[in-house]
């Protein structure tokens, strides 16, 4: 007797992302298990009374995607936000706001997201002035794309009692006028928070990101406002064929949500979740909450099993790290967040530990820094296989390319991000980088080449979330000046980067991100076939049944 299909997907183009049986036509799962892959007439042999059959219409079915870079919190409540996403000029901008504050009447603060810098002009930045303009009775805060930069009104810094500014430690700013008052530009997350505080949901699906540290005082009602957030997230997430989320900021208050997520209802997503260790925090926090959470978060479908620091900041604010100055500002390369002896100190305890480290690293500065501190742990310990990741790595150093291979390090990278991707402007970035970095900025290529092992992600809400559009992103990157290395990759390294070796890097590959038998049943249809479909039309290929731990968690 053979066992019985819980879900047979037939007529599919299937690919497995295993290398020993890359292709089939059709997918048996038996409750949360892949019972078998191969032809039609085989799979078909396992399909009883109870067994739901998809017909796949000709198109792609992969396993789930493993989107490896996100803040699932933060971009919940995004999605309750305005997004400024291709608005440009003042104008433009006023009317957005004007419509979003008429929409919203009682909102105390009206949080807008995705303003690029340069979202008035190419030489104009935002102030409270001009948002004043704008709306002078309304609390207003808007970001930049990369959440590291924001602009409030004059309301809005008094409400947050920071008009005439405050110390905000290291890395942040509140950046002030001549008149001796704040200009609105807030930059990174300690300058924002005391503004962002004054939203809908008390600026705490930021603390992960800020303080790594839970909110102090939350009401039931508030909590249960967060998890419906949460909820309308996952769900979203799961729309877009993504069956794995690892997560790159990390709260006990957010594990804890997911937790009774899980237990009440299911998670429609597998959730990874890091330790987030911040500047001044003890170095005993790895032993008594990082392993303390990944003995406590361990299942398949939640777990906390890593640890994850900032480096630095971003270019566009001058809080990026680089080897040598700032092209537009010479004497100026930036000001890491820990200096090489800490990191060293954190990377090498992290090791021991048994704790993968995610480092987000966007200059070639801190990128050196992270890989110093990679190798201070195998000097320390001995060379083990710990999976330690840099995410961004938007601009890395020529000396410092092989050392990827060399110290096993992943590049975490987001196709979406580059200057010219995805609608975002070139500048300021490109000048602030200058020319002679160009070669050595977002260069997934060269990294893949050089044997780095990589995964990709959006970073969401930073860019947005949508796989389809980041694997297009990736496969059809434009050089910005005649000459530059083409840094564009395959479709099959590309969809290797969301699935197979995402699973990898959470030392999940025994079980997830390929479609095989007795791995686990996370699968996405898509609507077309995307070996057919031109690079320039992967964005339009959509979703249409995401299948996770054996549950249909999204219908087109
Ligand atoms: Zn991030």
């Amino acid at each position: 007797m053979q066992a019985e299909a819980s879900f047979i997907i037939r007529n599919a183009r299937v690919l497995t992302m295993d290398d020993a049986n890359p292709r089939a036509s059709a997918v048996a799962l038996a409750g949360n298990r892949i019972l078998a892959v191969g032809p039609e007439a085989e799979i078909d042999a396992f399909s009883g009374p109870d067994t739901h059959v998809i017909d796949a219409k000709g198109g792609t079915v992969l396993p789930g995607f493993n989107e490896a870079h996100m803040h699932i919190f933060g971009g919940s409540a995004e999605l309750r936000e305005l997004s400024l996403a291709g608005v440009k000029g003042f104008d433009a901008l006023a009317k957005a706001l004007r419509d979003y504050a008429a929409e919203y009447p009682d909102r105390a603060l009206l949080i807008a997201q995705h303003a690029d810098y340069t979202v008035l002009s190419d030489d104009e930045r935002v102030t409270r002035h001009h948002l004043d303009r704008i709306l002078p009775d309304r609390a207003v805060l808007i970001f930049a794309p990369d959440h590291h930069t924001a602009w409030a009104n004059t309301l809005a810094l008094k409400g947050g009692g920071i008009l005439e500014g405050r110390d905000v430690g290291i890395g942040n700013e509140i950046v002030m006028g001549d008149d001796g008052l704040a200009t609105g530009e807030l930059r990174e997350s300690n300058a924002i928070r005391p503004v962002s505080a004054l939203g809908e949901t008390g600026g705490r699906e930021m603390l992960g990101v800020g303080t790594g540290g839970d909110p102090e005082h939350v009401t039931d009602e508030e909590r249960a406002g967060d998890i419906a957030i949460l909820k309308e997230g996952l769900a979203y997430v799961a729309s877009l064929g993504i069956t794995s989320l690892q997560n790159m900021d990390g709260s006990l208050y957010q594990l804890e949500m997911l937790e009774e997520i899980e237990k009440t209802v299911g998670l429609p997503v597998r959730v990874r979740m890091p330790f987030h260790m911040k500047n001044f925090m003890p170095l005993s926090d790895l032993e008594t909450k990082a392993a303390a959470w990944r003995a406590r978060f361990d299942t398949d479908r939640l777990r906390s099993d890593f640890v994850k620091l900032f480096m630095d900041g971003v270019t566009e604010s001058g809080t990026a790290v680089f080897v040598d100055d700032y092209a537009h500002q010479p004497g100026w390369k930036g000001e890491p967040l820990f200096t090489q002896e800490q990191f060293d100190t954190i990377a090498i305890a992290a090791d021991k530990l048994g704790l993968p480290v995610a480092v987000h690293a966007i200059g070639d500065g801190a990128v050196r820094m992270v890989l110093n501190g990679y190798e201070a742990a195998i000097k320390a310990n001995g060379k083990r296989d710990s999976r330690n990741r840099i995410e961004h790595i938007e601009v890395v150093h020529p000396d410092d390319i092989p050392r990827f291979k060399e110290l096993g390090t992943v590049a975490s990278m987001q196709p979406t991000h580059p200057p010219g991707s995805a609608g975002l402007p070139l500048e300021p970035y490109l000048s602030y980088i200058g020319e002679e970095r160009w070669p050595y900025a977002f260069a997934w290529r060269t990294l893949v080449d050089a044997g780095a092992p990589i995964v990709f992600a959006t970073d969401w809400p930073v860019s947005p979330l949508d796989p389809m559009h980041s694997i297009e992103c990736a496969m059809s990157r434009t050089v910005w000046k005649d000459g530059l290395k083409d840094e564009r990759l395959s479709l099959h390294e590309t969809l290797a980067a969301y699935t197979r070796t995402g699973a990898w890097v959470e030392f999940m590959e025994d079980r997830k991100g390929m479609l095989k038998k007795g791995y686990l049943a996370d699968v996405v249809v898509l609507s077309a076939d995307i070996e057919a479909t031109d690079v320039t039309a992967l964005a339009t290929v959509r979703p249409v049944t995401t299948i996770c731990d054996g549950r249909i968690t999204y219908q087109a």
